[in-house]
């Protein structure tokens, strides 16, 4: 009966391990999911900083971040010219008011109607 006694005190402690690894898993999973989002945020928080501090100083050419505002400048304009690669390749205009895309003829925009005048 000794080893039986013993044998039900193992599988209980087993099996209270089990359950507390478990609920060790649960709280990482949680705490995991829950950083990610506050790293998130925070890269969210730094880039519209970023973005506010360039939009206000950009044209300042003795500012810290000159050569990063160039820089970004130079991305921007690589990245309209990859855009009107696509829109050519899309056969669209897209809208300077709004983004929308709209078919090559069109002479207004069919989401905010503003004019699509040829450029
Ligand atoms: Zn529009």
């Amino acid at each position: 009966m000794a080893l039986l006694d013993n044998l039900e005190k193992t599988f209980g402690k087993v099996a209270n391990v089990t359950v507390q690894k478990s609920k060790e898993v649960t709280q990482l999973a949680k705490l995991n999911t829950q950083l990610a989002g506050i790293n998130r945020e925070l890269d969210e928080m730094f880039a519209s900083l970023g973005r506010a501090v360039y939009q206000a100083r950009k044209d300042q050419p003795d500012s810290p971040y000159a050569q990063l505002f160039a820089r970004i400048a130079d991305k921007q304009a690589q990245a309209q010219a990859l855009q009107g690669q696509l829109n050519e390749i899309r056969d669209v205009k897209v809208c300077t008011q709004c983004g929308t895309a709209n078919p090559k003829e069109s002479q207004f925009c069919s989401k905010c109607g503003a004019s699509l005048g040829d450029k």
